[in-house]
């Protein structure tokens, strides 16, 4: 649903509620840099490109993350089929995009920083529970080292 809404730039993002009259702050909060615009969050941003190279590696890509349009462009043509590693990716894509947004939300409310390490293992997780008893043994052996970066041998 997150992933949807930045698809189609409808998040509330800094940017936007200025756009829309709020008198709020614009810097990103995942690194206080940029100012918060979709294009920033997703994955100009430090916080939000090494979120996502960190998923990237973990789904066996070694590549420099892109910017929205070319990794929305790419993960469109990367995720067709209802192979594993197509599955995978596609799960740690809408998650580490609901993480990302999750953890923005969570320094709004003044909780407590995560780091990327920690954002990840929590989406690791989600990820790993959303495909329990969906992975077949001949999948595990198939794509052993992909099922070892999300944990699913367990
Ligand atoms: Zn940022």
């Amino acid at each position: 649903m997150v992933a949807w809404m930045v698809v189609l730039d409808r998040l509330p993002t800094r940017s936007r509620l200025i756009s829309f009259g709020l008198n709020v702050e614009s810097l990103c909060l995942l690194c206080n840099r940029g100012e918060e615009t979709r294009g920033h969050l997703f994955f100009q941003c430090e916080f939000s490109s090494r979120l996502w190279f960190v998923s990237l590696s973990a789904c066996g890509f070694r590549r420099s993350v892109l910017i929205w349009g070319l990794e929305l462009d790419w993960m469109c043509c990367m995720t067709r089929g209802c192979s594993l590693p197509a599955l995978v990716l596609r799960l740690a894509w809408n998650d580490c995009i609901y993480m990302l947004w999750r953890e923005r939300n969570e320094r709004v409310f003044g909780r407590a920083k995560s780091s990327v390490e920690e954002v990840f293992k929590r989406f690791q997780e989600i990820v790993r529970l959303k495909l329990s008893g969906r992975v077949k043994q001949r999948q595990l052996l198939r794509h052993s080292a992909l099922c070892e970066s999300w944990d699913l041998l367990v």
